[in-house]
């Protein structure tokens, strides 16, 4: 790739090889939690760690953590996989999960009971919350806090022995009641929670926490820097004060940076808010294609090189701030521009008929597959007597500047003739039923003549004879409002009601043939792609992937 720009996390890398810091390992690592599907959000932090192991040659984990079973499915890890695939991305043999060290977090808390540096506190997490104090407000021991460590040690074994009941015990990091960072106040790092575990099963009725788990995981993978997203940065000195306790069992400290997260207009970035559409039926399922899920994304037609294109311009900075969704987009529509063939589809046809052309004849134009990629040919378009056009391409009473069709203009059917507009037949409601024009025979895309006369209207068409009905989705933004998940708001009240619109279209014969997610530009339309769900052999339902330009207002 042409140099991208470079970011403060390559800095530090950059320094770190310098001075020998890692002896030139890069280790990063893409840790999600396997409870729902990975959003937009996540993308960028794909295309940062692994796209930094490859640069350097290092090597980037996917690793699940996978250490709350209520909320965690296998579903999740498997569309989890699918998705870092899709967007290009390979983890090799390094696949892990956090459940795969529960042994060892454990062995470890004993090692930290031994050590005084850990406690059972027996007080209901009510109370350990009142007592943790605030930020102006300094916490309160636990009478349990000077509770002997053998009597600690014996009470988390039999918390592990499936002796008590949720809630009855836990295991706190014995740190500083005191800490001006309430991070640092005796957190929790065990609960009780006799609870299936996905991968576990039964063996276990203790879970450890996020942050006693997740500094150990990375340390004990020898991962060199651990990047995730600015809210942890306050969790950073417990990141590093669980791995100085244990400096003696774990082989490294990996290193903790932050990066501002994404933040996208027009949607929402937390799993439990996209749950909650999913969950109340807003949406046909995670990969519903108006999902800002990965595979909703998918399902709606981006390439993964759009949204890697995406992550590489956002860039990355420790300042937290807004991308505008037609970021997204234009990375989109500057990918399928290059690269999707074009097509011809009518989506809301009316009949034009072409009074002097002969009945029953058939007449071969060609069209370029792509207007600057010539290599790739041209297709024959079959044009007769009556034809497909959109009905947006003809005005009764044209507005001031309409250069399509009208009464008496003129305008010439791309690759094809030019016509002249005669008269109408309508309804008895008037609605008009054809349009009727005679043809110039002289003036044929591609001949001598065509130049002859200049029209400024060129509108596409399909014969009538031969264009096929398909189902079409046009798709539109799930979310009206720029900033739907805004504090005191319901998000699920901003969604676009107009965000899917079920329409039968024609399109050119040979698009029946297609495979699912092949993508097209639909000429003058936008980019559409065959439905990946739900597109059978020989019958494609075409999405709107995103229109030709951004014409997004509300
Ligand atoms: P969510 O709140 O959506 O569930 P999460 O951070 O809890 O997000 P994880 O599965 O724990 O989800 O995330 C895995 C990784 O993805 C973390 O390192 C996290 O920092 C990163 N990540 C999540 N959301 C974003 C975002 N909006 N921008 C950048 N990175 C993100
Ligand atoms: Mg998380
Ligand atoms: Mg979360």
């Amino acid at each position: 790739t042409p140099s991208a720009p470079t970011h403060f996390i390559r800095n530090i890398i950059e320094e770190d090889n310098r001075t020998g810091k890692w002896n030139g390992r890069v280790e990063t690592r893409f840790p999600p939690e396997p409870n729902g599907y990975l959003h937009i959000g996540h993308a960028k932090s794909i295309c940062l760690n692994f796209g930094l192991a490859l640069e350097y040659n290092g090597a980037c984990h996917l690793r699940f953590d996978d250490t709350n079973p209520e909320k965690e499915a296998q579903e999740y890890v498997d569309a989890i996989i699918e998705s870092v695939h899709w967007l290009g991305f390979d983890w090799q043999e390094h696949l892990y999960y956090a459940s795969d060290y529960f042994d060892q977090l454990y062995e470890f808390a004993e090692y930290l009971i031994t050590q005084d540096k850990a406690y059972v506190d027996s007080l209901s997490a009510d109370e350990i919350r009142r007592l943790r104090g605030t930020l102006t407000e300094a916490g309160t021991n636990s009478p349990y806090r000077d509770r002997p460590p053998s009597e600690s040690l014996d009470l988390f074994r039999r918390m592990r022995a499936r002796e008590f009941p949720d809630g009855a015990h836990v295991l706190r990091a014995k740190i500083d009641m005191a800490s001006p960072n309430i991070n640092m106040r005796d957190p929790v790092i065990y609960r009780i929670r006799h609870i299936r575990h996905q991968r576990t099963g039964d063996k276990w009725c203790i879970y450890p926490m996020y942050d006693y788990t997740h500094c150990i995981s990375d340390a004990l993978e020898r991962i060199t820097h651990s990047l995730c997203t600015l809210e942890f940065e306050d969790h950073r000195p417990l990141y590093d004060w669980i791995l100085d306790q244990l400096s003696e069992k774990v082989p490294c400290h990996p290193q903790q940076i932050e990066f501002a997260r994404l933040n996208l207009t027009y949607s929402v970035m937390s799993k439990r808010k996209l749950i909650e559409l999913v969950e109340n039926k807003l949406v046909d399922g995670w990969d519903d294609p108006r999902m800002n899920t990965l595979a909703g994304l998918r399902r709606r037609g981006y390439t993964p090189e759009s949204i890697r294109l995406f992550a590489e311009r956002i860039g990355i900075s420790k300042a937290d701030s807004w991308i505008d969704m037609t970021v997204l987009e234009d990375c989109l529509r500057e990918d399928l521009n290059e690269n999707a063939p074009r097509r011809i589809a009518v989506l809301n046809p009316v009949l034009l008929v072409i009074d002097n052309f002969p009945d029953d004849q058939m007449e071969t134009c060609y069209a370029p597959n792509h207007p600057k990629k010539l290599e790739l040919g041209t297709r024959e378009l079959p044009l007769t007597k009556r034809l497909y056009i959109d009905r947006e391409d003809f005005m009764e009473v044209p507005d001031k500047g309409f250069f399509r069709l009208a009464p008496g203009a003129e305008v010439r059917l791309r690759y094809a003739y030019i016509v002249r507009c005669t008269h109408l037949v309508k309804d008895d409601q008037g609605k008009i039923l054809e349009i009727h024009c005679t043809y110039d025979p002289a003036t044929k895309s591609g001949t001598a003549g065509a130049e002859t006369r200049k029209v400024r209207g060129n509108i596409h068409w399909l014969s009538a004879t031969y264009a096929k009905a398909v189902e079409i989705r046009l798709y539109d933004r799930l979310f009206s409002d720029a900033h739907p998940d805004t504090e005191g708001k319901d998000f699920k009240t901003s969604l676009n009601p107009d965000s899917r619109k079920i329409i039968v279209g024609y399109v050119e014969p040979s698009l029946l043939e297609i495979q699912a997610e092949q993508r097209f530009q639909f000429e003058r339309h936008g980019y559409f792609v065959a439905d990946l769900a739900d597109t059978k052999p020989g019958k494609p339902i075409f999405n709107r992937t995103v229109s030709l330009r951004n014409t997004w207002v509300k």
